[in-house]
């Protein structure tokens, strides 16, 4: 089944090598380094309040509620999701200064390389290994927006004027 991209700027239907899937790299690795960071924290914490329980070999975290929370509550400073963005070349705001079309500073692939379900599922296994992956919106966001209302394939993003 074939998947259609179409600029999230022009809505223009984007073929071949002339638009990109792509996300900030400085986002979400910044994102990724809050996260640990929080991830320690509460871990620490989580010992400290005496939250770490022993159940069949397995740790399970529970106890006093209050404290649950306040350990919960640390997650907060985690910034949003870092959003994957479909840009036509036009209309990509990530030339490099030497102008040409390379996509400076983002992760970033054609987006005939996700031209059907099977390279889309390939990609995001490629994906899923990456240790940023979960800091960009891709099954919030990415996986929604594929619009499977058209008999003839997928889309990124349904133009907003479609009929
Ligand atoms: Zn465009
Ligand atoms: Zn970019």
């Amino acid at each position: 089944m074939r998947i259609y991209a179409y600029c999230q700027e022009c809505n223009r239907h984007i073929t071949g090598k002339e638009g990109v899937v792509h996300a900030r790299e400085r986002d979400f690795y910044k994102r990724s380094q809050i996260r640990r960071e929080v991830k320690r924290e509460q871990d620490a914490m989580n010992r400290e309040l005496g939250l770490v329980m022993v159940i069949d070999g397995e740790e399970c975290i529970g106890g006093d509620m209050s404290d649950l929370i306040k350990v919960g509550q640390l997650a907060d400073r985690i910034p949003a999701p870092v959003a994957w963005e479909v840009h036509c070349d036009e209309c990509n705001p990530h030339e490099s200064p030497d102008g040409d079309s390379y996509c400076g500073g983002c992760y970033w692939f054609s987006v005939d390389r996700v031209s059907n379900w099977a390279e889309l599922v390939e990609w995001q296994r490629h994906l899923g290994e990456k240790s940023w992956f979960e800091d960009t919106n891709w099954f919030d966001h990415v996986i929604p927006d594929l619009d499977k209302s058209t008999p003839s394939g997928l889309r990124f993003r349904p133009p907003v004027s479609a009929t």
